[in-house]
């Protein structure tokens, strides 16, 4: 907090906004971000903004924006590398002693990183905002986003917080231990439960999307899920061995029924039917087992290819003191 001299330093608190394909609320966010900032008056604060390869204007708003403030940094991907590997980036390249991690389209409002800061500043390392309310979300976003947590929870060997996305803010211990963990698949909010230290919740409404539409449709929703489970639990390996012993158990009773039939009556168990069921069971827990088996192996085989996490085009606005030292293009910010 204090320097050599004696005048206490100001606290740099970096925000990091992921944005794919954001054009239409940048500019509502900025000013919304501007007035947070003038509201965070004890703090420093830089503005990390992660373009994950957009294909619409994001980027030339953003340097326009950048242009004008010398607290907006740039992370400019090659190509689009999906939300968790944009956050990651955010949270490689910003600076401060406090990390807060925002989604662009003003989902999670602006206002309540004020709060966040008061509980850091109490001594917390992660504050969490978890959701009391979402509106504007389809009913079905609404039912499964529930059941995925409560069934993670269920799975995952850490404690995992209901109903928490990533909008939190983290110390610089948190941050530091978040960027020793390279893994590829990556579940950021789990891994930030599974960093430990103090950890609080902030209760927060989730507003409307502000403009635009999810980018996360369907399908890197399934992605995203099947990610935070398998990256923290291996109970679906051992479901799998439940599955073919529940399976062995069922044959054995069925070998003794049809045992028993045979030497103490003078009927046969008979039909393909059976057969047929018999056979097809086996096989769909065969398949379902090996493909558990796959996942996993899978992602195995994306570790030990050591390929980089993500590919930066330009870094922006960092003025020599970041990651614009390193190699261009910069692959990874390690
Ligand atoms: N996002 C991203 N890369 C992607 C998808 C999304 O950087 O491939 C950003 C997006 O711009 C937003 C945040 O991640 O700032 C959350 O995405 P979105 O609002 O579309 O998800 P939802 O709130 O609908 O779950
Ligand atoms: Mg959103």
């Amino acid at each position: 907090m204090s320097s050599v001299d004696g005048h206490p330093t100001r606290k740099l608190l970096s925000i990091v906004i992921p944005c794919y394909n954001e054009q239409e609320v940048l500019a509502e966010t900025w000013r919304r971000l501007e007035r947070l900032r003038a509201e965070l008056g004890e703090l420093d604060v830089e503005f990390i903004f992660v373009d994950d390869g957009s294909h619409d204007r994001t980027r030339q708003i953003l340097k326009e924006l950048a242009a004008s403030d010398a607290g907006i940094r740039i992370v400019g991907f090659a190509r689009n590398f999906g939300h968790q590997i944009a956050v990651t980036a955010g949270v490689d390249a910003a600076r401060g002693d406090a990390v807060v991690l925002i989604d662009a389209d003003l989902q999670d409002p602006p206002e309540v990183v004020k709060q966040m800061v008061e509980r850091w500043c109490e001594g917390y390392d992660v504050v969490y905002g978890t959701r009391t309310d979402r509106p504007g979300e389809s009913a079905f976003k609404l039912a499964t986003a529930r059941g995925f947590y409560r069934l993670l929870n269920r799975l995952s060997d850490i404690p995992i917080p209901l109903d928490t996305g990533d909008f939190r803010l983290m110390s610089r211990d948190v941050v530091d231990t978040l960027r020793a963990m390279p893994e590829r698949d990556r579940f950021v909010r789990g891994m930030v439960s599974w960093v430990g230290f103090r950890q609080v919740a902030l209760p927060y409404q989730r507003a409307k999307r502000f403009a635009g539409e999810s980018k996360y449709p369907l399908r890197k929703m399934l992605r995203f899920a099947t990610d935070g489970i398998l990256s923290f639990s291996t109970r679906p390996l051992q479901m799998s061995v439940a599955m073919g012993m529940a399976c062995a158990g069922i044959a054995l009773l069925g070998i003794f029924y049809a045992l028993a039939l045979r030497l103490f009556t003078s009927i046969w168990v008979e039909g393909w039917t059976a057969l047929m069921i018999a056979v097809l069971f086996i096989g769909g827990i065969q398949l379902i087992s090996v493909g558990i088996l796959g996942e996993y192996v899978g992602r195995i085989y994306n570790e030990v290819k050591h390929r980089p996490l993500y590919v930066v085009q330009e870094y922006l606005g960092f003025d020599g003191h970041g990651p614009t030292l390193s190699r261009s293009p910069v692959v990874n910010g390690r």
